[in-house]
């Protein structure tokens, strides 16, 4: 459920209507709905009922500060990959012991910035990880705490690309060293296990892969336990999936019942890290249609968004949900939706039966993950706009980039080199 809907034959974001968000800021747009976004914080908070739990949202499914401290107000923790994301969280209010730092390939400032401000966990990935980790908080006379993220080995129904949780995935440790690395990491002088935990893949669609790796895992922390190894925390990752077309993912509320459902370690805080089951409902790209140009083979509406503006149809053929943002219902005609940039594989839609005119408007649904964080400058095209709807009011919560922005960071050569 989200707060796009129509009146009319107008869609509205909340209260207002799109049609007046972009005679504001123009097309094309990212348009975020608070009132979903705080839904589904809560769906999930809400289903850990009495349960110890904390809820780290994913920070690159979307990470713009204004997304950020609404969560933040929420009670929510948040999960990031970079000390981008780092600075993001601490500018939007969110507390430094709520962000567990996850990834795979970790860099010394990143670590050294993360332990400064007390970061609460470093799910480390590997053994090197444990003995930089180790190192950098003994030369801060810190003392660092860490969780393993495992590899339980699950195999996953999803794209390749973000099947995260099998052995030959570059992720996590593989689950035989888990172990011994956690009997290496009680002998090191600056690091205090506190935790366990795995992420399998995003956009699953059943809650039995999740189980499987939740019962793994729990056998790690039984033996943890035989060893005298004291964990605080259990983090089950992120990766529930949500609808883009007919899928039919688990609600949260049932994921989480499976999982406590199965818990044998009610003392552990269970930290979950959902980044798109948040967001990607509470957004739409808007888009305007610049031409449309019929070949003999096929109807293609150029529009001004592309995949520098919206990358996941074109990295992973993902299908996102293309409506009229003024229904007028009248010649429906097979349509492939696609931008200005200079490939092939710059679409947004293919095959979409749609009444369209030239200057009509439509919204790519479900655009609030991975939308505008995989955003790129690619074609020279600036960085578009995200407006936050809050009932009536609009808010714009990154503004569009000028060409001067894109090349702040260029020098031409010195007089003289030319
Ligand atoms: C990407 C990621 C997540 C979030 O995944 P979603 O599919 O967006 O829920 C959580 N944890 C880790 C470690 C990740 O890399």
């Amino acid at each position: 459920m989200d707060h796009f809907n129509y009146r009319g034959n107008a869609l509205y974001a909340e209260d207002v209507p799109v049609t007046s968000i972009v005679a504001k800021w123009g097309s094309p747009c990212y348009v975020y709905s608070r009132a979903t976004l705080e839904r589904h914080f809560k769906v999930f908070d809400e289903a850990f009922a009495n349960q110890p739990h904390r809820i780290c949202y994913a920070v690159k499914a979307n990470s713009n500060i204004a997304i950020l401290s609404i969560l933040a107000k929420l009670g929510a923790g948040f999960d990031i990959v970079s000390q981008g994301e780092l600075e993001r969280v601490l500018l939007a209010g969110g507390k430094p012991n709520d962000i567990v730092f996850s990834g795979v390939g970790k860099l010394v400032p990143e670590l050294e910035r993360a332990m400064e401000v007390g970061v609460g966990c470093f799910n480390l990935e590997s053994p090197s990880e444990l003995m930089r980790v180790n190192d950098i908080a003994k030369r801060l006379n810190i003392i660092a705490p860490i969780s393993l993220r495992v590899n339980p080995d699950i195999n996953v129904e999803t794209h390749p690309y973000i099947a995260t949780g099998l052995k030959e995935n570059k992720f996590g440790i593989e689950y035989d060293q888990a172990l011994p690395l956690l009997r290496e990491a009680r002998k090191l002088s600056n690091v205090k296990i506190v935790g366990i935990g795995y992420h399998i893949g995003s956009q699953l669609m059943q809650i039995q892969p999740f189980l499987e790796a939740f019962d793994r895992v729990g056998k790690l922390v039984d033996q943890c336990q035989e060893e005298g190894i004291v964990l605080t925390h259990l983090d089950i990752g992120g990766g529930l999936g949500v609808r883009y077309r007919d899928e039919n993912p688990p609600s949260p509320a049932d994921y989480i019942a499976a999982i406590l459902k199965r818990l044998r370690h009610p003392q552990l805080e269970l930290i979950m890290e959902p980044g798109r089951a948040i967001v990607a409902n509470a957004g739409i790209l808007v888009t305007r249609v610049e031409y449309l140009k019929k070949t003999s083979h096929k109807n293609f509406a150029v529009v001004d968004a592309a995949m520098n503006d919206l990358l996941r149809p074109s990295l992973y053929q993902a299908y996102q949900e293309i409506i009229p943002v003024i229904n007028q219902s009248t010649d429906y005609q097979t349509w492939d939706i696609v931008g200005p940039v200079c490939e092939t594989g710059d679409f947004l839609g293919k095959d979409r039966s749609l009444s369209l005119k030239e200057q009509d408007l439509l919204a790519i649904r479900t655009a609030g993950a991975y939308g505008f964080t995989m955003s790129s400058n690619y074609n020279s095209r600036p960085k578009i706009p995200e407006v936050l709807v809050d009932q009536d009011q609009m808010f714009l919560i990154r503004k569009r980039e000028t060409y001067s922005d894109l090349t702040l960071h260029e020098n031409l050569l010195p007089q003289g080199e030319l």
